[in-house]
């Protein structure tokens, strides 16, 4: 029998096949209001989403995981959607304690010395503080495309993440990487500008490099790592819960 998480999904997955993105949005803000909001790193497919949002709705709750390591044109990229949107943008940051604890005891740079360690960084600088603003939803929005990874393929628009127990919806999930920079293009959507320099997929300063000609969108994303291991957490569903408990 299925619960009633699996039938809320299958009820939205029915009532919006074949939806646009921006339909697929203005129907989930319809429905959640402000318990539905965006996880943004200010990537492309994070500016094309707010774009759309702020389309479909006066109100956007958008929000972003401030590791504390982010480039400096990702911080660029927040200034400048605040003030082309005149949105707020909600900021969540770590728990002070356990980043001291965590670098006195591996130092600044642990994430390159283990994946454990990496995995550790990511939970503490992004997993904690991203449950703490999930608890508060009953759906979260995210950039995540089909074509990004090896870890990404099934993706679908609307699914249970039971990572984090609420709805996950990925209204870009088919689209191509084209497709996103038509859109910026057309609506002079403000991108960071790192995409100039080579990097197509931008996380925290130290784990992200620019890709040659030729590599997979995401090489460029904890490089040192095999490309099955090449998730932060935030989108694992059950294997990041499995991962979380052998932690504890
Ligand atoms: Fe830490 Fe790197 Fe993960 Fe950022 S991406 S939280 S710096 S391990």
């Amino acid at each position: 029998m299925k619960s009633d998480n699996e039938k809320l999904v299958s009820q939205i997955i029915s009532e919006t096949a074949g939806f646009e993105a921006e339909k697929l949005l203005e129907y989930v803000v319809n429905k959640f209001g402000s318990k539905v909001a965006l996880a943004s790193s200010f990537g492309a497919e994070d500016q094309v989403l707010t774009d759309m949002l702020c389309k479909v709705t006066n109100e956007p709750v958008i929000f972003t995981l401030d590791t504390g390591r982010m480039p400096q044109e990702s911080y660029d990229t927040a200034q400048e959607t605040r003030e082309k949107y005149g949105i707020a943008i909600e900021f969540m940051f770590p728990d002070y304690r356990r980043l001291e604890q965590m670098e006195n005891q591996f130092g600044p740079n642990l994430f390159y010395e283990s994946i454990e360690n990496r995995k550790l960084c990511c939970n503490i600088r992004k997993i904690e503080p991203l449950k703490r603003k999930l608890a508060q939803l009953d759906a979260w929005i995210c950039g995540l495309r089909a074509e990004q990874s090896v870890t990404r393929t099934a993706q679908a628009k609307v699914e249970w993440d039971r990572a984090f127990d609420l709805i996950k919806i990925c209204p870009l999930a088919d689209w191509s990487t084209e497709h996103v920079w038509e859109y910026i293009r057309e609506h002079d959507v403000p991108y960071n500008k790192l995409h100039d320099k080579g990097y197509p997929s931008i996380g925290c300063e130290p784990c992200t490099r620019a890709v040659k000609p030729g590599e997979d969108i995401r090489a460029g994303r904890w490089w040192w790592e095999e490309p099955i291991h090449k998730e932060c957490g935030l989108h694992l569903g059950k294997r990041a819960e499995n991962e979380q408990d052998d932690k504890k």
